[in-house]
């Protein structure tokens, strides 16, 4: 079964052993028709906080509307700069824009692919100026208040927080952690000395359970944690029409709420996610091994002593990627890239101003890395086939 195709992602294996409890919880829908809201939901939300480290959750329908609605509830105004990454999926930068706000980029460390604080830093000294009366910084050309920064958890990684948190309270940000790709990833806190979960460090943060996830919904899901008892509130509201009670509406909101079939199903899966996210990266310390012989034409995933990645994505970068992807492709294996192109050169932001060259270890990482097949079912078998597959690739394009 050698010429067996191995799929960049399975997601019917992973459901196979779950099948029942899905099928309990579709009962229990029926059986109350609680389809909205209730205790499959608040379930779901205690259990979610409880895995984050984090005080509460507030279950939402997408992992954009998590973004938007932190983004709101942490005092975002229309008119304001939000900094992130250009190597981020567009949901990120969509959730600043209908906050309200414009995004803007700082550039990313090579080796993580996340923000680089220094950049950040730079961004904030030198493109910025602050006010001492208004506590804010304000950019320079654009003489907008920069209000808020959202770091990418990229590939199941956190970002270096503790220099991210140390500037957002020196130039008082908010800092919304975009742990859309991280559930269950870690961060050693020199500055506390212990290690953090993703989703507890910002002022507020999302997550996605968008279905190929490390944790996924059977359809949309996505859930806000925080410590803030205020902003939780908020987002109660926002994801339900701004209602305190019901047709009692404090404020304008979304519809937006957490469907409560989905929240059981994330209750189902939530209790295997540990025993997942250790199987990612099993199998990426295999790869890691079995391309030890190859560093240099390939570059793998880099994880600093500070952090536990959970490896949404098993992401390498060569050269010649194109190359390497048709032959992969030819081999019958299954590979992403995530993402190809840096959103300040994508069309929808061509309003911003932005050029190619201004962030260029995005745009060089955007252009050559590539997304292996990982999931946790993926079996040495199959891992096998794609290491050969790329080593045979690599070997033909290297002549
Ligand atoms: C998946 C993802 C989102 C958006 O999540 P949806 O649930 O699809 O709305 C946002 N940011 C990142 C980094 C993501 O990977």
């Amino acid at each position: 079964m050698n010429d067996e195709k191995v799929p960049f992602l399975d997601l019917v294996t992973a459901h196979r052993s779950l099948q029942d409890e899905f099928v309990d919880v579709l009962k229990t829908a029926l059986s109350t028709a609680g389809f909205i809201g209730g205790p499959m939901v608040q379930g779901f939300e205690q259990e979610f906080a409880q895995f984050c480290d984090s005080k509460f959750c507030i279950g939402v329908g997408s992992g954009t509307d998590a973004l938007r609605f932190a983004l709101i509830a942490a005092g975002i105004q229309p008119g304001d700069t939000v900094v992130t990454v250009p190597n981020t999926f567009i949901a990120t930068t969509e959730a600043i824009s209908q906050a309200g706000a414009s995004p803007d980029f700082v550039d990313i460390d090579e080796r993580t692919y996340n923000m680089d604080p220094g950049k950040l830093r730079q961004y904030l000294e030198k493109d910025c100026s602050w006010d001492a009366d208004a506590k804010r910084v304000f950019h320079k050309r654009t003489g907008k208040p920069v209000t808020a920064v959202v770091p990418v958890h990229l590939y199941g990684q956190i970002a270096d927080m503790d220099p991210i948190l140390d500037l957002a309270s020196q130039y008082n940000l908010k800092v919304i952690e975009d742990a859309c790709q991280a559930h269950g990833a870690e961060y050693f806190s020199k500055k506390e000395d212990r290690w953090r979960k993703a989703g507890s460090m910002g002022h507020a943060s999302a997550f996605s359970f968008y279905p190929g996830k490390n944790l996924g919904a059977l359809g949309e899901a996505g859930a806000i944690t925080t410590d803030d008892d205020k902003l939780a509130q908020t987002c109660r509201l926002l994801r339900d029409h701004g209602q305190s009670k019901k047709y009692f509406h404090d404020i304008e909101g979304y519809n937006g709420r957490l469907d409560a079939i989905q929240a059981g199903f994330l209750r189902a899966k939530l209790r295997h996610l540990k025993k997942w996210n250790g199987q990612r990266r099993e199998i990426a310390e295999r790869y890691n091994k079995l391309f030890a012989t190859v560093e240099g034409d390939v570059t793998l995933p880099y994880q600093p002593d500070w952090s536990r990645s959970v490896y949404h994505i098993y992401a390498v970068r060569v050269v010649d990627r194109a190359q390497l992807q048709k032959k992969l492709d030819e081999a019958g294996i299954g590979t992403g890239i995530h993402y190809p192109i840096a959103l300040h050169l994508a069309k929808a932001y061509e309003g911003l101003g932005s050029r190619a060259g201004d962030f260029p270890v995005a745009e060089k990482a955007v252009s050559q890395v590539l997304s292996l097949p990982m999931f946790p079912d993926l079996t040495s078998c199959q891992q096998d086939r794609v290491v050969t597959a790329v080593l045979k690739s690599l070997a033909v394009i290297s002549g």
